[in-house]
């Protein structure tokens, strides 16, 4: 049993099908990147899987479990998007901890949690601030916060750097791989970004029209890109 797996999830928006059974089995603490064309699907995957969108057919079960139809607030996931929309009114504590307070955890136990996220992530002198008085990087930090103090199975991730610049999308993606392996978190993370999935990936899935075309490590797609879509993507010369 995978941490994750998705059997042969379709999605349609109307007449047009946007996932055409999808087949994806994830192993607990394994870190899967997903790249392909804008459009192939990416976010509605991710979407899916979360319980924003309902998949028209499959199944997903999470930790063994079907969760097709839970909402997404019990399928214990969190995701991380490249807008971080924090509440503008709430501090990095108020931020980092909404989704707690909303589960009615106990007061001592979310002061915990918040400490911990901050410290982790190097926010621990923030904690009173608000997000106008972050930077980017800062505020992108708050967002993976509020994810980590849920303990979610799994977290998505829909391209949550690209709107950083380079240097600051560096120093983040060495700063999520640090994470992810002190944290030994299940991840799938969408990115266009070609070092983002080379260095963070144990599995790459690449997709292309709604279906999965390839899945390997970065090596495999690299030695043997399955079409030209992975080849360009990877950089290999195939
Ligand atoms: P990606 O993240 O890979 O760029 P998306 O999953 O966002 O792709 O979109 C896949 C396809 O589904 C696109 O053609 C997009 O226009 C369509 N789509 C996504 N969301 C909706 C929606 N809510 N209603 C209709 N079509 C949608
Ligand atoms: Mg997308």
């Amino acid at each position: 049993m995978g941490a994750i797996d998705i059997q042969g999830v379709r999605k349609s928006f109307g007449p047009v099908e946007v996932l055409r059974s999808v087949d994806l089995s994830i192993g607990k603490g394994e870190f899967i990147v997903l790249v392909g064309p804008s459009g192939c699907g990416k976010s509605t995957l991710l979407r899916t899987i979360a319980g924003l969108e309902d998949a028209t057919g499959g199944d997903i079960v999470i930790s063994g479990r079907r969760v097709n139809d839970l909402a997404p607030k019990d399928r214990n996931l969190a995701m991380v998007f490249q807008s971080y929309a924090l509440y503008p009114h709430m501090t990095v504590a108020g931020n980092m901890s909404y989704a707690l307070r909303l589960r009615k955890t106990a007061k001592d136990r979310i002061a915990a949690a918040v400490s911990g996220a901050a410290n982790l992530l190097g926010l621990g002198q923030l904690t009173e601030r608000r997000p106008k008085q972050l930077s980017g990087g800062q505020r992108q930090r708050v967002a993976m916060g509020r994810a980590i103090v849920r303990e979610p199975a799994a977290f998505l991730f829909d391209e949550p750097l690209s709107n950083l610049d380079a240097r600051l999308r560096e120093q983040m993606r060495a700063e999520i791989k640090k994470l992810h392996g002190r944290l030994g978190a299940t991840s799938i993370y969408v990115t266009h970004d070609q070092i983002e999935a080379m260095t963070l990936a144990d599995r790459i899935v690449a997709m292309e029209g709604g279906t999965i075309q390839q899945i390997g490590t970065p090596a495999e797609l690299y030695d043997r890109p399955a079409n030209r879509f992975v080849a360009g993507f990877i950089g290999s010369p195939a």
